[in-house]
């Protein structure tokens, strides 16, 4: 975690203050300026310029989940998907430019390995290239944006080119999945910038003894947590499976006389690492289930006098009907299996389709 004010010196070594002013916060210390932190770049590149690095130590990275403010205009804040204060999964890579190639195919490791368990499978992925206008040489630029092109064709899946709408710093690959009703949305990013290392003076020392610059690669995976949470809500309608929902399972006695054993079922269950409640109200059965499945409760446990005397509850999954009557202990068994698999079939539904 990198401070969240700075002095104002540093984000006019990062240009933020010359151009994205108007979106920053700015606070004044014993009359010395500070700004709060709209992106967590600059913070990074004064942390790698603070030590001395040799070619065997890239690449660095480091990664951040810092809380960022932007001053967004009221007119244009939206729900959670455009709000003033958010947290991106935030980071910076420092990488000579060979060793680009081996970065790619860990960032689309694990762009595959999230998404993935978010259940987006649709992903398209956007290769900007050099504009008109660019920074560094042209060597430098088709060594990187091979780099970025290969890691997709080695593994034979497609990219569109977008031609000339890189930023003048350098090439940038897109990642856009597609929602339940068919709306894209752009998640990830890798950016790669050959211009900040030339702000910040970053070098390292080669093999041969001479400084050299690393390239820096900006990367996100989900981008802002709160847009991404906005996006989840809406794919997935609030049916979250298992192993993302707030409350997992819900026991449901049938009268108030099995209040007790309701409740240690919901602490056994608690034991297993589960999100458990139970529904104490005096209402009637019927009801009380209607209430679970409107509220997208993935699994509802109902337990009455013929479940205490075994040991088992009554399972009903959400989206999959009831299961009858199981043992206690295989049920927790199971859904902690199932959550830490990231399942997306025990008390799971599908991606909702309204
Ligand atoms: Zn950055």
């Amino acid at each position: 975690m990198t401070p969240q004010v700075f002095d104002v010196e540093l984000f006019k070594k990062s240009g933020h203050y010359q151009n994205y002013h108007d979106n920053m916060f700015f606070t004044e210390v014993d009359e010395r300026e500070f700004g709060v932190k709209p992106m967590n770049c600059p913070g990074h590149f004064l942390m790698f310029s603070q030590q001395a690095f040799s070619y065997r130590d890239l690449p660095v990275r480091y990664a951040d989940f810092g809380r960022l403010h932007r001053y967004e205009r009221s007119g244009v804040t939206q729900g959670l998907t455009r709000v003033r204060t958010f947290c991106q999964d935030d980071a910076h890579i420092f990488v000579t430019l060979d060793q680009m190639a081996d970065e790619m195919d860990r960032f689309i490791e694990l762009i595959d390995e999230v998404y993935g368990a978010f259940g987006f499978t649709d992903v398209k992925v956007g290769l900007a290239t050099r504009p008109e206008q660019f920074m560094g040489t042209v060597e430098n630029w088709e060594i990187a944006e091979k780099a970025l092109a290969s890691a997709f064709e080695r593994r034979g899946r497609p990219y569109v080119i977008h031609a000339g709408d890189g930023a003048f710093y350098g090439p940038k690959l897109d990642f856009q999945v597609t929602d339940a009703i068919g709306r894209a949305w752009q998640l990830g990013t890798l950016q790669v910038d050959f211009s900040n290392p030339e702000q910040f003076d970053l070098h390292y020392t080669a093999e041969d003894g001479t400084k050299k610059r690393p390239v820096v690669l900006h990367r996100a995976v989900l981008g802002s947590l709160e847009r991404f949470f906005g996006i989840l809500i809406e794919h997935t309608g609030g049916d979250f499976p298992l192993w993302l929902a707030p409350e997992q399972a819900r026991v449901i006695p049938v009268s108030d006389k099995l209040l007790d054993y309701a409740r240690s079922v919901a602490d056994a269950l608690r034991v297993a690492g589960l999100r458990v409640t139970v529904d104490e109200r005096n209402e009637k059965l019927g009801a009380k289930i209607r209430n679970g499945e409107l509220e997208k409760v993935p699994v509802l446990l109902v337990v009455g006098e013929k479940e205490r005397e075994a040991g088992t509850v009554s399972v009903r999954r959400r989206q999959a009907g009831d299961l009858g009557s199981r043992p206690l202990a295989e049920v927790a068994a199971e859904m902690k299996q199932a959550v830490a698999a990231r399942a997306a079939t025990w008390g799971a539904a599908a991606p909702a389709n309204h």
